[in-house]
């Protein structure tokens, strides 16, 4: 069933030289229990686009639709919003330590957590603490809940972060490239944990990430974004197996390290497709106005958006595995 539907997403950010655009008409749902991925190098818009779904970045001006559980947010009020914003949707973000404050402990931040979104009493909440602690891996939790984030490393802080963002039971859990700042085998525990709580909970996860590992490792369905638009999405295997679009082939070569992924390449267009300014197979028509989606195969939740996969042109053309 679908919990979030976003469709026409746009996020513009003022700057000295005038709005940016970093979003540009994003469309993707997630289902409840579900691991979905926004992939993309930065500057794609995938923080940004998960940052607009509960309006979290100062001064972005959003437009589009986000439905959550039959409930539009872009146009609703601040107190509806706020009772979204980690009651129903939970975020956590790449730092372990940017959701913490440093001079609670991290019991007291559970606690606070729970009792804004529930009138339980003190001592029920710091006992359900202790439970969330126990549930993101936290070792003794009876004793860690005491403990302040600086007496606990880095992979403890994540997973406490993530019993914050558990706290209030939200149905979505919005997590911005949350394993980047770890080692990597406090990754593989961290993924393995976003894993269980996905399936023990229905919990449905919206993660962002640039690393194929994590996206492998976690993913049903894969979104594919560059310069703000998506480029391609489906299943996660299918993607793995027939990337599509000449961007998404392009972006798992390179972050496989056998194409070049340097930064000196060139800006997205600003209208057309927009890779088509580095696209070895652009044509005249990829200037005209935004490539809609194609069936990339006969996968049905297979798309992609190029010229290429429409009626007027032969796939072939592209080679590769996708074609
Ligand atoms: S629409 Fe054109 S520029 Fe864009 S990926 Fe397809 S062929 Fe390349």
């Amino acid at each position: 069933m679908t919990l979030l539907s976003v469709e026409g997403l746009r996020v513009e950010f003022p700057t000295d030289e005038g709005p940016v655009e970093a979003v540009d008409g994003v469309d993707f749902t997630v289902d409840r229990g579900e691991v979905v991925c926004l992939v993309g190098e930065t500057g794609s818009g995938k923080t940004a686009a998960c940052e607009a779904l509960t309006r979290i970045a100062d001064g972005a001006a959003v437009d589009g639709s986000v439905r959550f559980d039959g409930r539009e947010l872009t146009d609703c009020d601040d107190r509806t919003l706020r009772s979204v914003r980690g009651d129903r949707i939970a975020h956590v973000f790449q730092q372990p330590g940017t959701s913490l404050d440093p001079v609670y402990s991290v019991g007291d931040q559970i606690i606070e957590a729970i009792r804004l979104h529930d009138d339980a009493s003190r001592n029920e909440a710091r006992a359900r603490a202790v439970s969330l602690l126990e549930d993101v891996g936290i070792a003794a939790p009876a004793e860690r809940i005491d403990a302040y984030p600086h007496q606990l490393s880095g992979g403890m802080r994540q997973r406490v972060a993530i019993a914050v963002a558990l706290a209030a039971d939200p149905d979505l859990l919005v997590a911005d490239e949350p394993t980047t700042a770890l080692d990597v085998t406090l990754q593989a525990g961290l993924l393995e944990l976003l894993r269980e709580l996905s399936a023990e909970r229905d919990l449905a996860v919206l993660l962002v990430t640039h690393d194929l590992g994590v996206v492998a490792e976690l993913a049903d369905r894969v979104v594919v974004l560059y310069g703000g638009r998506v480029m391609e999405r489906g299943g996660v295997e299918t993607l793995f197996e027939r990337p599509a679009h000449p961007y998404t082939r392009l972006l798992f070569e390179s972050l496989r390290g056998t194409a070049d992924g340097s930064d000196d390449r060139p800006t997205p267009a600003d209208d057309g497709c927009p890779f088509r300014s580095e696209c070895p197979y652009a044509v005249p028509d990829c200037a005209e106005g935004r490539p809609s989606f194609h069936a990339a195969d006969d996968e049905p939740a297979h798309e992609v958006a190029c010229v290429f996969y429409g009626p007027d042109y032969d796939i072939g053309t592209l080679g590769g595995e996708g074609s």
